[in-house]
């Protein structure tokens, strides 16, 4: 058997305004006309002079120390060498020697119950995007849209051991930057890439101290899926090698999506071949102090541990906590519902809330999600505000209305925003308990269902269900039905 090693290479595009060297807007190029967003310095003229775009430089701050990384105060930037006619001045403005930023870590699971595993980030570097081609019939069009987009560059150890770590790890790094609100996330629109560098090694004795194998590298990746597939055929491909007494030889491979298979694209490029070389229109980029605790102190809570504190604070489930976090809108939601029936009762121990945490997890889960889907809205673009979603859950688990009752307001709500103790009031459907007003609900189902009772009499228990559906149903929905529940048992036997 092989011990799979993997590193993976991630490119982010940073969501600034304008592009990393000059200041052209970043455009979404699924809407933008092509060239639309371009300039004389990203289109590489003679004589243009770059600028750094500090905003960029603070988004990959915030990256660094979101990765636990060491930001170097003084970091410097390098021309990448080569020709490709998407990359208009013939290098590739980039960091090399004295990258942004060094030995970070990122925690992921490849799912619920396995070991937390640390993947150790090697660096972080700034550089900027290339141009797009896109090759018709008869010759290849140019798009410079993206040329000079802001990118930053996340470099891992070779700490990952299997496709499902890697996607995990990919997985991890995209909710981060999410949660930083530096790039959109969405893959489909290639704001995120991936390169895969992966080698195979004997598992002997000893051969975590042996020297790793020889590593193939396969870019432009653009997809979870394709990272997973890439990696598995990666895998099997140099493993077969190794079996049949050949060697693997390093090269750059490229991904064909459709026969899901990697394909040559050169033998290895050393960095020699960049002849990398210090940027000569561009000063170091200097991070002081200052700057550094105020984007410490501006970072939000990251995923995993708004995750941890969801299960341990609020005793939701690993399932629940997870699902909420996934988006910070959503998980901001929760907490606002919950803060604020914590403020409008003044009254309340430290720390108790209102509103019982798992059943507002419940409706936010269930209900919420259905209405964020079919409204295709994100959490804080609801007509329905926290507070009002907590209010009806109170009223919910108060017994004033009940479940089905809830989903009803909730839905008109969300299409008026008016209140939930509002629209019960106004359209009266205040649960009704009252012991007299059931108990004759339930004595007229049965006597003008008399075959239905006498079956469940005689043994066939599943009626009973559909018996309450009448009571309900005469009680306009209204009626507590764990009290119709009961009544219509007691009636059935009884009587
Ligand atoms: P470059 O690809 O630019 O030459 P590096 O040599 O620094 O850069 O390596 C890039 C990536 O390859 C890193 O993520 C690193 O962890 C990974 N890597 C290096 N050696 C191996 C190996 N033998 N097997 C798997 N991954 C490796
Ligand atoms: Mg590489
Ligand atoms: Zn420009």
């Amino acid at each position: 058997p092989y011990e799979p090693v993997i590193g993976l290479e991630v490119h982010a595009e940073l969501a600034t305004n304008s592009k990393m060297f000059c200041a052209c807007a970043v455009v979404d190029n699924t809407v933008a006309p092509p060239n639309s967003a371009v300039c004389p310095v990203c289109a590489g003229m003679p004589g243009t002079l770059p600028v750094v775009n500090q905003k960029a430089a603070e988004f990959g701050i915030r990256v660094a120390l979101a990765l636990e990384c060491a930001v170097n105060p003084v970091s410097v930037f390098a021309r990448k060498n080569y020709f490709y006619p998407d990359l208009p001045k013939g290098y590739q403005i980039s960091q090399y020697e004295q990258p942004l930023a060094e030995n970070g870590r990122l925690v992921i699971q490849t799912s619920k119950g396995e070991p937390l595993r640390v993947i150790r980030i090697r660096r972080v570097h700034l550089e900027e995007d290339t141009g797009k081609l896109t090759h018709v019939e008869g010759g290849s069009l140019l798009d410079l849209n993206r040329a000079g987009v802001p990118l930053l560059e996340i470099v891992s150890e070779p700490d990952i051991h299997s496709a499902e770590e890697a996607v995990a790890y990919g997985e991890a790094l995209r909710h981060i930057l999410r949660y930083l609100e530096v790039n959109s996330g969405d893959m489909e629109k290639g704001v995120i890439r991936f390169e895969a560098n992966v080698s195979v090694r004997p598992v002997l004795a000893d051969y975590q101290s042996a020297p790793l194998g020889t590593r193939t590298e396969v870019k432009n990746l653009n997809s979870f899926r394709a990272l997973e597939r890439a990696i598995v055929f990666e895998i099997e491909r140099q493993s077969k090698i190794l079996d049949s007494g050949g060697t693997v030889e390093q090269e750059t491979l490229g991904w064909n999506e459709a026969s899901e298979r990697t394909y040559s694209q050169r033998s290895k490029e050393d960095a020699h071949d960049y002849r990398y070389f210090p940027e000569p229109d561009l000063p170091p980029l200097k991070v002081d102090e200052a700057w550094l605790t105020r984007v410490r102190a501006e970072l939000p809570e990251l995923p995993r541990a708004k995750f941890q504190r969801f299960v341990s604070e609020y005793g939701l489930s690993d399932l629940d906590a997870a699902r909420l976090v996934e988006e910070k809108t959503t998980a901001d939601y929760f907490e606002q519902a919950i803060e604020n029936r914590k403020s409008k009762t003044p009254a309340l121990a430290p720390g108790a809330s209102v509103v019982n945490p798992k059943l507002l997890a419940n409706w936010m889960l269930g209900e919420m999600f259905g209405l964020m889907k079919t409204r295709g809205e994100t959490a804080d673009r609801l007509k329905v505000r926290p507070e009002a979603l907590a209010d009806l859950v109170g009223l919910v688990a108060g017994g004033e209305i009940n479940q089905a009752t809830g989903r009803e307001v909730l839905a008109e709500m969300s299409e008026n925003g008016r209140g939930a103790a509002e629209i019960v009031a106004a359209r009266g459907l205040k649960q009704v308990s009252d012991a007299g007003f059931i108990a004759e609900s339930v004595r007229q189902t049965l006597e003008e269902n008399p075959d239905a009772a006498e079956s469940y009499r005689s043994g066939k228990e599943t009626v009973l269900n559909w018996l309450f559906g009448q009571v309900m149903k005469k009680a306009a929905g209204k009626a507590n039905p764990q009290v119709v529940r009961g009544e219509l048992e007691r009636q059935l036997k009884g009587s």
